[in-house]
């Protein structure tokens, strides 16, 4: 073994995983892109959100988006929870970042919290937006069973060592309700490397020079297995923000929907709220916004013919 490849095992505990690409292996039995890049101890401090956002993958650093993200995904993201969930609710965000969502539900209506590894961004969520943010892994601190209605995991389980002990965890903090809302990014199974390749797929983007961080990269089949494995085996996916993500709930039981009227009902209750609803309308006035859904259909779906 290499120092490059570390050649991790499935989530999933199949032992057999077949060749992909130089950085990830397939698991064929569940639908899994595995890394096979060693762990990197405390990749998740100070320096991930103010060096390696910028330098490593071209992106704004923490201080930007905190302001960049709440007219764009913050917005995407509250609107598809209150189609599922009306505040109040009790609400965990894994991996909150800048906690600017985080702030966001509060306004809405919710009594939200967050998680993120590093004490550094917990700090500095605090002091941006106010909110409460606990600096560690979620299984580190101390929250009771069935204490939450909702856990969110926005861009999360990709990185997870261990996605099955770590949602394990986190669906003993839901009520028996609760449910879990994710996005991560979405690998496509039957779209070969050299067909991602052909068309600069934007999947791509998540396994180059990604491996060390993204350690799972889900199928809606693996994503589908994984969260049935702990109970949760109702999927309902919705439109992502970006098409090379699938965004979906995962539940016990079905969900009942919420119409715009009882949302708008629901937000405009208190005064902040009205600035929420505000937001939301601004946001979707039109469908041709820069940031406005878009799916790239011959990703999602499957080739009609079998392929040579
Ligand atoms: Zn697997």
């Amino acid at each position: 073994m290499s120092e490059k490849h570390a050649e991790r095992a499935c989530w999933c505990g199949h032992p057999t995983l077949e060749a992909y690409s130089d950085d990830y292996r397939v698991c064929k039995a569940c639908g899994t892109l595995v890394s096979r890049a060693p762990l990197v101890e405390g990749l998740y401090g100070k320096g991930y959100w103010t060096e390696r956002q910028t330098a490593h993958h071209g992106l704004p650093d923490i201080t930007e988006r905190a302001r960049l993200d709440l007219p764009e995904r913050c917005t995407h993201w509250l609107r598809r929870l209150l189609e599922v969930r009306l505040p109040p609710a009790r609400v965990l965000e894994v991996g909150c970042a800048h906690g600017g969502y985080v702030a966001l539900l509060g306004w809405a209506g919710f009594d939200a919290i967050g998680t993120e590894m590093s004490l550094w961004a917990a700090r500095f969520a605090h002091e941006t937006f106010g909110v409460t943010v606990l600096g560690g892994a979620v299984e580190k601190q101390d929250l009771k069973e069935g204490s939450f209605d909702v856990i969110v995991m926005n861009d999360v389980i990709e990185h997870l060592p261990d996605p099955l002990m770590t949602l394990r965890h986190c669906a003993r903090l839901l009520s028996r309700d609760g449910f879990f809302v994710i996005q991560t990014p979405e690998y496509i199974e039957h779209l070969t490397l050299a067909e991602l390749r052909a068309t600069n797929d934007l999947f791509l983007k998540h396994m180059d020079r990604n491996n060390e961080e993204h350690l799972h990269l889900f199928s809606r089949r693996s994503a589908g297995l994984l969260f049935s494995r702990i109970g949760f085996p109702l999927l309902d996916f919705s439109n992502p923000v970006y098409a090379y993500d699938m965004s979906f709930v995962a539940s016990r039981a079905p969900l009942r929907a919420n119409d715009e009227a009882s949302v708008a009902a629901a937000l405009c209750a208190k005064p902040v709220g009205r600035l929420v609803q505000a937001l939301l309308d601004k946001a979707y006035e039109s469908n041709d916004r820069w940031w406005a859904i878009q799916r790239l259909e011959a990703r999602l779906n499957p080739p009609q013919s079998p392929r040579s």
